[in-house]
């Protein structure tokens, strides 16, 4: 099939591309090549509502099976692509079948960050991506125990707040001094921090992991100042990488991520790419960036399609993002990295407040705790314009 196109990545961009090409009228026959069993789904509540176990496993389908077929989506799933064939348009498929393309959208992701540290291979010790991964972790977390939780990022701060509500025993292991160090300012990770020693977590700042320990199931972790953590299950959760490999290994332009154009075209004008395994130009932050959200997977993969039928999108987004822990909503809007000034506007100890990140007086981003409002607003000032601050009060 010639004028196929190809999808390599049934996750949230690989879906939005499939879906976007056929609303915009795309014709040609469009494959979806994912290797997990399932159809695509959302990842965020895999360590929110879903974990706790308040949504199935179909909740968090982005589209009924039938969606597919109705919009002639030729659906391989549990295969994954194993090559890219450049030359000859082709891929090599993990069923041992190819499969040729005139156009492939490659939209693979991230996968978890190992921690190659003695033990990390015994059962017990996970990361967490999937439905698969979550399936482990509700194993253990059926019987009371003790969870350990390697990182205060997001994923493992999200985790820490289910498994305290479902009533386990909960440690934070960051290497560093402060939760979410990488992502928010002091007066935030400090938010945070409270909150989850409030609820009963023992954050352990500042703290390195030697190693897991156990008869084929993890019971222990090591510390680095040797000190045992007695635990029935351990979260490695110390961030993501691109699934990039596949393009690297095809001679497209890699660089913790695969590197495309605002219309998400590769360095070979017949691949696309989107979501997490990309890194683009920002104009509006000055330097390449990778994101690793639902809104870049989304508005990304969007671009991708309207490149594909006619379009000249310029994606340079505001990104956005989200996290829940116990009633608290953190929004986050554009990106804090490069601030020089963070105003906190409210007063924490009410659970609303608001800061806002200036970067040569320009608003480079804003963190909103409970506080929907100024997350809004900072999304349409740091589109319209830097200066252009108009933000209420807390
Ligand atoms: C636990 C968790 C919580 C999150 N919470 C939030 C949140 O609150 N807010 C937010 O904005 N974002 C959140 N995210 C991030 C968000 O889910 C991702 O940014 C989004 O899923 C990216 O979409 P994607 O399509 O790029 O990648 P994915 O959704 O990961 O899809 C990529 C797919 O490609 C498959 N694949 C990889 N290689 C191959 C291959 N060679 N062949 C076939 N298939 C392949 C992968 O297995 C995967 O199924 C969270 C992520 C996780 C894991």
């Amino acid at each position: 099939m010639q004028d196929s196109l190809v999808i390599v990545g049934a996750g949230q961009a690989g879906a939005q591309v499939a879906q976007s090409l056929r609303m915009a009228g795309f014709e040609a026959p469009i494959a979806l090549v994912g290797d997990e069993p399932h159809p695509p789904y959302q990842r965020p509540p895999l360590s929110k509502k879903h974990l706790a176990g308040e949504i199935d496993d179909e909740a968090l389908h982005l589209r009924p099976l039938a969606f597919y077929e109705q919009n002639r989506i030729d659906c391989r799933f549990g295969v994954s692509v194993e090559a890219i064939d450049r030359d000859a348009r082709e891929l090599a498929l993990s069923d041992g079948t190819r499969l040729g393309y005139a156009t492939l959208v490659i939209c693979t992701g991230t996968r978890p960050r190992a921690l190659p540290l003695p033990g990390a291979d015994l059962a017990g010790v996970v990361t967490l991506r999937t439905i698969a991964d979550v399936e482990r972790m509700r194993a253990r977390l059926a019987d009371p125990g003790h969870v350990a939780i390697v990182g205060g990022g997001y994923i493992g701060l999200e985790v820490a707040a289910v498994a305290r509500t479902m009533g386990h025993e909960v440690t934070v292991l960051e290497s560093r001094d402060r939760v979410m160090q990488r992502v928010v300012s002091p007066d935030v990770s400090a938010f945070f921090d409270a909150l989850h020693r409030g609820n009963g977590v023992d954050i352990r700042l500042d703290t390195g992991v030697a190693g897991f320990s156990g008869e084929g199931h993890v019971r222990a972790l090591t510390l680095a100042t040797g000190e045992e953590l007695a635990c029935d299950l351990a979260l490695v959760a110390v961030g993501a990488l691109p699934n990039d490999d596949l393009a690297r290994a095809a001679g497209l332009e890699v660089d913790d991520g695969i590197l495309v154009d605002a219309s998400g075209r590769t360095s070979d004008p017949h691949i696309y790419a989107a979501g997490d395994c990309t890194r683009f130009f920002s104009a509006r932050y000055g330097r390449s960036i990778r994101l690793e959200s639902v809104q870049n997977a989304i508005d990304q993969a969007k671009a991708v399609a309207a490149a594909l039928t006619g379009g000249a999108p310029d994606y340079d987004p505001v990104p956005w993002f989200w996290s829940d822990q116990y009633a608290i909503k953190l929004q986050i809007a554009g990106l804090s990295q490069d601030h020089d000034t963070a105003l906190t506007v409210g007063d924490p100890a009410t659970n609303s407040f608001y800061v806002a990140y200036l970067a040569q007086g320009r608003l480079a981003a804003v963190d909103s705790i409970n506080h929907p409002r100024s997350h809004m607003m900072a999304r349409r000032a740091i589109g319209k314009t830097y200066e252009d601050g108009l933000l209420p009060p807390a």
